[in-house]
């Protein structure tokens, strides 16, 4: 993984072009945008952002719409391999996992 991309180490792999397509778009939305932060919680894929565009306006409605298809689309997405995953719970560690990623991990 190149580590010179916005989020750093902060989500695995398997995210990364969810992650990769999200920035794109919103950056297509506003080129001004910046990434506040991105990191895996609990499972699930954090992704905050700051905006130029007016809060009322219809391309701010659409960057929020991108951000919560992306974690959408991370919560059904092993983290570490990309392929289907669910949410695991490992006496409260939570990973988006695939079935043999969750294996390992136990
Ligand atoms: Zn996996």
């Amino acid at each position: 993984m190149n580590y010179e991309e916005p989020w750093g180490d902060e989500v695995g792999v398997g995210w990364a072009p969810i992650v990769m397509k999200c920035h794109r778009l919103l950056q297509h939305l506003d080129s001004g945008y910046r990434i506040l932060q991105i990191k895996e919680k609990f499972g699930r894929l954090r992704y905050y952002f700051d905006s130029t565009v007016p809060y009322d306006s219809i391309t701010y409605d659409i960057m929020h719409y991108v951000v919560n298809e992306a974690e959408a689309h991370c919560a059904r997405t092993c983290e570490l391999c990309g392929v289907e995953g669910t949410l695991r719970n490992n006496s409260g560690w939570y990973k988006t996992l695939c079935d043999d990623h969750a294996k390992e991990q136990r």
